[in-house]
């Protein structure tokens, strides 16, 4: 096979006409044997990044790339859409048959195979590390791909312990190029992956992660079932979405409403049995207009190009996850969104969830520090791109895509308010040790006169009926502002409220707090500020 450059590769293999964003130079700086780790975001073309040089590699007579992938699906698929353009590629994995993996490894050894992509347990085997000092000692060992390098971290969001077992392919073939890939670019995470895969040396290219096509919106909870169907009738009937929920119960009881609404959709968790997991996948991905309901299991390695709309009905973990599960969206570059829908109640459960875990203290605080970023992207009222950028690390001006650049909310000076809130709670615990939950403090606010506002005297207080001004809606707003913003917490079974040391310069009007108008609300007296 006579050498080629990596633009006649592209040209003659792939069929495509040009190279994107910075794929030419991360192509070229691999093919010539540099080390790379590759920040792209979901969609961007990074499998291209290792392909063109391992053909052109191999095309040189320098032998095999060994691509690192995590799951089996997405070997599957890159296998056959190599096969369909003639690049002898395959890969191993436990579904085999012993007879296939002879064969296999007799492609490889012979330095045939262009690509053969592997699950990390499988690759730091004894056996086929002996494969690959065979394939090395004879020159035939072309490079190394690490897709999904993120799994390498436990920051991450799909930590995978048998990525760390990688660490050995620096150590044991220190002259063999690597290139590592992932869509996942927060600092933390990006560190140790660097540290852990001994990339120090690598170059880093590091493309946009801006998605201009993607349109985010997230809403404030109020009838989620009904917020997501309009969500679907209106916008996006008859298109492909994935609606994200977080326990697999919801997954089926979704799925199923939404079926019986006329929609589309199939469940897809990790609970199912892997053949009906199988059937919703494909369905999904050769069909035309399907939802798909599924918890976060599904969706890495899932290259459909034209999915509409993502929506989740709980708040994901971090920014990371959001941006990665709302990536899969538009990645044909037409237009598509992104929906979310919160309230108090996912704070909440969030919170508690870090709690919970038996984590250790120092990483529950990264945890807790992640969730605050994503809490403060939902609380926003400027441009959503501009934060989720920033959050990666990229400069941007508001996009003009958003729903707070196209609808920005109202906003209002909430100190006041805030203060009440706060006092609310904080008379109830010197009144009487006692803490309340959320339904109780706004009746007590409004100056409702419930049998429990009876029974523990407390339209006695000072701070009964002091916020008769706004509606039982405003007042949900103003405190899942507060938890939002720190000053409040929500525990134990009922959710009962404590204040937090940062409260107290609320309480002491040391600060003013612009809150967000609730959408929709009944009108609200006092001033509002429309941007
Ligand atoms: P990622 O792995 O970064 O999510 P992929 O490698 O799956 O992205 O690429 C996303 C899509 O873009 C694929 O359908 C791919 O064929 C296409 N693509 C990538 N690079 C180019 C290019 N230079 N020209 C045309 N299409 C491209
Ligand atoms: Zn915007």
């Amino acid at each position: 096979m006579p050498t080629s450059t990596p633009l006649e590769i592209l040209n003659e293999v792939f069929g495509y006409p040009a190279f994107r964003g910075q794929q030419q130079t991360i192509v070229d700086h691999v093919a010539g044997g540099s080390d790379a780790l590759v920040l792209m975001p979901t969609g961007g073309g990074k499998s291209l990044c290792y392909q063109v040089p391992a053909i052109a590699r191999h095309r040189a007579g320098k032998g095999v790339t060994i691509v690192v992938s995590p799951l089996i699906a997405l070997m599957h698929d890159q296998v056959g859409a190599l096969d369909e353009v003639g690049v002898e590629s395959a890969f191993l994995n436990s579904t085999l048959q012993f007879d296939d993996v002879q064969r296999i490894e007799r492609m490889m050894m012979s330095g045939q195979l262009v690509m053969l992509y592997a699950a990390p347990e499988r690759l730091t085997t004894p056996r086929f590390l002996a494969q690959l000092d065979s394939l090395n000692e004879r020159g035939l060992l072309s490079l190394f791909a690490i897709d999904e390098a993120h799994c390498v971290s436990q920051w991450g969001h799909d930590f995978r312990e048998d990525y760390l077992g990688l660490s050995v392919l620096h150590e044991r073939y220190p002259e063999v190029p690597r290139i590592a890939l992932t869509a996942t670019a927060d600092e933390h995470t990006r560190a140790d992956i660097i540290e852990r895969l001994q990339l120090q040396d690598a170059r880093l290219f590091i493309s946009s992660f801006d998605r201009p096509n993607i349109r985010y919106s997230l809403v404030e909870k109020d009838n989620p079932r009904a917020q997501l169907l309009r969500f679907i009738r209106d916008e996006h009937e008859g298109e492909a979405g994935v609606v994200y929920c977080q326990s697999r119960r919801k997954v089926e009881e979704t799925a199923e409403w939404l079926s019986q609404q006329g929609v589309n959709a199939l469940p897809y968790h990790a609970g199912l049995d892997s053949g009906v997991r199988q059937r919703h996948q494909d369905r999904f991905l050769r069909e035309d207009g399907i939802v798909m309901v599924a918890t976060i299991a599904f969706g890495m390695g899932i290259d459909k190009p034209d999915v509409r709309f993502v929506a989740h009905l709980d708040l994901p973990k971090n920014i990371e996850g959001y941006y990665q599960e709302t990536g899969r969206a538009g990645r044909d570059g037409q237009d598509a969104e992104a929906w979310l829908t919160y309230g108090l109640a996912d704070v909440v459960q969030q919170r508690r969830l870090i709690d919970d875990s038996p984590a250790h203290e120092d990483f529950k605080q990264v945890q807790r520090k992640k969730l605050d970023a994503l809490l403060a992207l939902a609380e926003a009222h400027d441009c959503r791109r501009v934060r989720l950028l920033d959050y990666f690390g990229e400069q941007s001006q508001p996009c003009g895509n958003c729903d707070n650049c196209l609808n920005p909310p109202a906003t209002w000076d909430g100190t006041e308010a805030a203060r009440k809130m706060l006092s609310g709670i904080y008379r109830f615990w010197q009144h009487g040790r006692q803490r309340f939950g959320a339904g109780h403090l706004i009746d007590v606010l409004r100056g409702k006169h419930t049998d429990k506002v009876s029974q523990y005297g407390h339209d006695k207080l000072s701070t009964f009926g002091i916020g008769a001004d706004l509606s039982e809606q405003h007042w949900r707003a103003v405190l899942r502002q507060l938890v939002a913003l720190g000053h409040v917490v929500a525990e134990g079974e009922f959710n009962t409220l404590t204040l937090t040391d940062s409260a107290r310069a609320v309480l002491k009007g040391e600060v003013t707090l612009v809150l967000r108008e609730a959408r929709d609300a009944p009108k609200r007296s006092g001033k509002t500020t429309r941007k």
